[in-house]
């Protein structure tokens, strides 16, 4: 293992933990490699700082090329997924929910209702619902503002 000092090109920097600086390489040439603090993949390494794991006592998965050399192993993905990825993606997952608190579910009628708001004829508001990728598309060539959901959300209508 071997731990690098990255920095993204907003100024954050994270440590970064790799198999060998060959999977470093690889990684950043792919594009794989994200902040955790701002998600931008424009990450770079930072002056470096060689350090060894403080514990070398459980080995790992050797799958992938990122393992886990902090926080808690992931049972379902076996490791695969960087602490760094799962902190921002939990991170994610509770501003998606703390959101759509304060949105409305409005299921299939999710570009109907964009556009009656976005044209003035309904008080705008937050909502979330469904659009294949044609509607999206079209909903953006209007002008409307819209943006995928990040994280799984089982609609109230499917959800039992
Ligand atoms: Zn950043």
């Amino acid at each position: 293992m071997i731990v690098f000092d990255l920095s993204c090109d907003n100024g954050h920097r994270f440590e970064g933990w790799f198999r060998s600086s060959a999977a470093f390489a690889e990684q950043d040439e792919r594009g794989q490699l994200m902040c955790p603090h701002c998600g931008t993949s424009t990450v770079g390494k930072a002056p470096m700082a060689p350090a060894v794991p403080a514990k070398g006592n459980h080995s790992r998965p050797t799958g992938q090329a990122v393992e886990a050399a902090r926080g808690e192993p992931s049972s379902q993905q076996g490791g695969a997924i960087p602490p760094a990825l799962q902190d921002a993606m939990q991170k994610l997952a509770k501003l998606q929910a703390e959101t759509i608190k304060h949105s409305t579910y409005v299921g299939d009628r999710f570009a109907e209702e964009s556009r009656a708001m976005h044209y003035g004829e309904k008080d705008a508001a937050l909502i979330h619902g469904k659009a294949d990728a044609k509607e999206a598309r079209a909903l953006l060539d209007e002008g409307i503002a819209l943006a995928p959901l990040l994280v799984p959300y089982t609609p109230p209508d499917e959800a039992n």
